[in-house]
């Protein structure tokens, strides 16, 4: 059923592919992290929207490195380019200039269960009849492999592993439903899970958030024209005004002359989002303001509230960089404690660093962070760190504190200790490789080998963020996956209809 004929522009041959973007080494910081799993963003009614969706991914490349694409449109024919490797490495003037148009939408990824190959970059394009569209996923579906079994069971074919491609599938199956918003709609309301999506017709621009609004997506304006996307500090880097967040549910439609009409075709049954409180812990670039709140004063309050639950006499606080800063920041001011980089960060360390032989001991820590000696030698410290994965990181840490000097070891996270993984949108080790899932704190505190180990409660991440716990997800902290689970999903409740008017 579904057609390419998009201008696909050039794509490089498989070797470049194969040793242009070698993935992260295993030993990277990043690697005991939860990851971010990907960026979206659409312009409309702006001749530079492909350039202005460029730029939005560059800001928010943190949000996935894996591979990055483009569909543009002059309203007449989409164009697309899609390919592995980093945003500046994917795009080119040449590319840009081909992809000249008055809307635009980009993905920036990183693999979540989609595999890692070519064909799941995004966005997906597709022609039936005489509609196109091409869309941009952010999120997860719990229930993406029951509608593929369906779909497939009804002839479609799929190129891809990615949920992204199911719900291509989904809206051109929705042949009862005679106009673009109306099939759109008719695909979301089969949707479970987390799905933060932009939507690019030849004439419109559609933005939509789940009904539980789990990952972020904010509306700008630029010039006379819009953009949405996944962060506001894609917003600052192109001179966007950030004029609100797509709310939980909502189906955000902008015409190509600027018009917008808002539907909340999807409800939850209680009324209660459950945005993914890790965005503030985590994964949002601290200088972006999420669902109002701006994430690097998060970060602070998260180290103050860890300092009133937790406190150490103590010389110093040492944030793990780069995530742990503002919370080591918030610490520091709270406890009345000095705060030093005591580890330093080499940022020249690139994707494409290729490991030689593990002869010297935690080389892949040392590549990226060194301990600063002088400042430590004879110190009690206290370690600020967001989060602890696996912990393998943490220790290799420890050990280079230890062996410049450090004195005492004083380990706080800003975060409860993460037990299960995420099934809305997030990479993260299997339950079993989550260290907090088979360990409790002291033997943690044991096996990175630190003094005390304290993490932030629950409680203390709402009274940081200064929201309600019943407003976010924090089901891998708390369990309470309240999307359900891949194999037991909740369903939204269908309140409303987009209207009938013609593509
Ligand atoms: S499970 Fe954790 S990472 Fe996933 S959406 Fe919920 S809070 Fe965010």
């Amino acid at each position: 059923m579904l057609r390419r004929s998009w201008v696909e522009l050039s794509r490089k041959n498989k070797l470049q592919i194969i040793t242009g973007h070698q993935p992260v080494p295993s030993s990277d910081l990043s690697g005991d992290k939860f990851r971010d799993e990907c960026a979206v963003v659409g312009v409309i009614g702006n001749p530079e929207a492909a350039n202005y969706c460029y730029l939005s991914l560059y800001a928010m490349q943190h949000r996935g490195q894996e591979g990055a694409g483009i569909v543009s449109t002059r309203g007449t024919e989409m164009r697309a380019y899609r390919d592995m490797g980093l945003v500046a490495d994917v795009f080119d003037e040449d590319k840009l200039s081909m992809l000249a148009g008055t809307a635009a939408i980009g993905h920036a990824r990183y693999a979540t269960f989609g595999g890692k190959d070519w064909e799941n970059l995004q966005p997906f394009s597709a022609n039936f009849g005489e509609n196109s569209f091409a869309i941009a996923h952010n999120g997860n579906l719990v229930n993406a492999d029951k509608l593929r079994a369906e779909l497939e069971q009804k002839g479609a074919i799929f190129s891809t592993t990615s949920d992204s491609e199911v719900i291509l599938h989904l809206i051109a199956h929705a042949t009862d439903q005679d106009t673009i918003p109306k099939k759109l709609e008719a695909a979301f309301q089969r949707l479970r899970g987390a799905f933060s999506l932009v939507v690019l017709g030849l004439r419109r621009l559609i933005a939509v958030r789940d009904a539980f609004g789990v990952r972020p997506l904010s509306l700008g304006k630029i010039g006379d024209g819009y953009i949405v996307a996944s962060e506001t500090c894609a917003f600052d880097l192109i001179g966007a005004e950030f004029v609100r967040d797509i709310e939980p549910g909502e189906m955000l439609e902008i015409s190509a002359d600027g018009k917008l009409t808002s539907h909340k075709p999807l409800k939850n049954k209680n009324n209660n989002p459950a945005f993914c409180v890790f965005e503030y812990i985590y994964f949002s670039r601290p200088d972006s303001t999420i669902d109002g709140l701006n994430v690097y004063k998060i970060r602070k309050n998260l180290g103050a509230e860890l300092a009133k639950e937790h406190p150490i006499d103590a010389d110093l606080v040492i944030p793990v960089p780069d995530s742990g800063v503002p919370a080591a920041i918030g610490y520091a001011e709270q406890s009345g404690l000095p705060m030093e980089f005591g580890l330093i960060r080499n940022h020249y360390v690139g994707r494409t660093f290729i490991e030689p032989q593990q002869s010297i001991r935690n080389f892949g820590v040392k590549i990226k962070l060194n301990a600063n000696r002088d400042l430590l030698n004879g110190k009690r410290i206290v370690v600020v760190d967001d989060s602890i994965v696996r912990g393998t990181t943490s220790k290799k840490i420890v050990t280079m504190l230890r062996n410049a000097g450090a004195k005492e070891i004083h380990f706080r996270v800003s975060s409860p200790p993460t037990t299960g993984p995420c099934y809305y949108g997030i990479d993260t080790p299997s339950r079993e490789e989550l260290i907090a899932s088979t360990h409790d704190v002291e033997e943690i505190r044991s096996y990175i080998n630190v003094d005390t180990l304290a993490y932030l409660s629950a409680e203390g991440i709402y009274r940081a963020v200064g929201k309600p716990q019943e407003n976010y997800c924090d089901a891998c902290f708390t369990g309470n996956y309240r999307l359900g689970e891949p194999m037991n999903c909740v369903s939204p409740v269908k309140v409303g209809s987009i209207g009938s008017r013609k593509q």
